[in-house]
């Protein structure tokens, strides 16, 4: 009899829980479709660029089409032009103009729909309009070919942020996965980053070493942003960051976007990324041009992105990382930098853009106010936008 009164209580409490989790996601999809969302990385403009996928329509596979970001309350993706390191000099400077010119193509098709943004001000008009607001980046400075001038040519051509290494150190700056070749950033490293703060562009921080991040924070004069990186403190892999970095960037007024990719945010997958690190970084197909490009869509269609899996993570996880952000750099200092598209395995639960409302029902369970998740999902990075742009 007590056994069958504790069950009933049992069962009566698991469907008040389950009653409570149902609000819980409809108030967060309540506030999803409200906030202003930014996510300061993915690498969907590889599949424009690669694949030709239509960005207009809802897609069977990968986790980025404008259908979805609309759904999952992400006003504002920015869209990386990554190209690869083992693009040398001169031909790096040609790969960015090929991705620069697929994102033309995604804006001149859907006008109605997706519009360049250079500025905050850009971004508030065009999300106002219920528009998509294109902010468009370069990861990897071996991409200005050691060149201002054609730093401030991408400028001019829209791009408003620069991830400064990728995998592999560059001939200024070391990266947190490549040798360490200039204890940090050299002379030129510095003179860049001055140059990003006068022409208004903004200094990302993901995949460098850690000397790098403390150098760069020396010379900035404006908040920095880290576009794409967790917690190293649930996975310790050399891309997540550590507590007096995230101390350090609450300091200089920047924000820390979270990866969303398993490794980031599992130490169970730590491993994976490791491996998958030192394979890019032994790739030397030594080609130009045409042959180049081909091999980079080989590349491109075995990568794990194109195939990706669901990992150890749980949405829980990336709650967990933001939360401890917030914790130790504070609440104005943490964003979303999903790395969607350029992940080998996402959390369950958060498989793509348009699942964003399970993150934000699992901050509400934790207590986040709308105003702390309206910061968390768009409001802190649009500060910085507005400070380095300076509208
Ligand atoms: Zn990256």
């Amino acid at each position: 009899m007590a056994l069958l009164q504790w069950s009933r209580a049992g069962a009566l409490l698991l469907v008040l829980g389950g009653a409570c989790f149902g609000q819980s996601l409809d108030e967060a999809r309540r506030i999803q479709a409200n906030v202003l969302g930014v996510d300061s990385h993915n690498d969907t403009m590889q599949r424009v660029l690669i694949e030709k996928v239509d960005l207009g329509q809802r897609l069977a596979d990968g986790m980025i089409d404008l259908p979805r970001l609309q759904e999952g309350g992400i006003h504002v993706p920015f869209f990386a032009l990554w190209v690869p390191t083992y693009y040398p000099g001169a031909e790096a400077v040609r790969r960015t103009l090929q991705l620069r010119d697929a994102a033309q193509g995604v804006f001149d098709k859907y006008p109605d729909r997706i519009e360049l943004a250079t500025s905050a001000r850009d971004i508030e008009r065009i999300v106002g309009q219920k528009k998509i607001a294109a902010v468009l980046t370069i990861e990897g400075g071996h991409q200005i070919d050691d060149d201002l001038a054609v730093l401030r040519m991408y400028r001019r051509m829209g791009i408003l942020s620069m991830t400064l290494t990728h995998f592999r150190s560059n001939h200024w700056a070391d990266s947190s996965t490549g040798k360490a070749e200039h204890n940090g950033l050299t002379d030129f490293g510095k003179q860049v980053v001055q140059e990003m703060n006068r022409i208004g562009m903004i200094v990302d921080i993901s995949h460098v070493s850690d000397k790098t991040f403390y150098d760069v924070l020396e010379v900035s004069t404006k908040p920095v942003i880290a576009s794409h990186s967790s917690c190293f403190v649930y996975s310790d892999i050399p891309r997540n960051m550590k507590d007096d970095m995230f101390r350090a960037l609450a300091k200089n007024g920047g924000v820390v976007g979270v990866n969303f990719g398993s490794s980031f945010l599992s130490q169970k997958d730590a491993d994976e990324l490791k491996k998958l690190i030192s394979q890019r970084n032994a790739i030397e197909p030594n080609l130009v041009g045409a042959e180049l490009d081909a091999f980079a869509a080989k590349e491109h269609a075995e990568s794990g992105e194109v195939h990706a899996k669901v990992g150890n993570a749980t949405v829980e996880d990336a709650a967990n990382c933001i939360d401890h952000i917030a914790k130790v750099a504070g609440i104005d200092h943490v964003g979303i930098g999903s790395d969607f598209d350029g992940i080998p395995s996402v959390p369950a639960g958060l498989e793509n853009v348009s699942k964003m409302p399970a993150l934000t029902a699992a901050l509400l369970k934790r207590g986040y106010t709308e105003s702390d998740i309206r910061k968390i999902m768009g409001e802190n990075t649009l500060r910085v936008i507005r400070a380095v742009v300076g509208y």
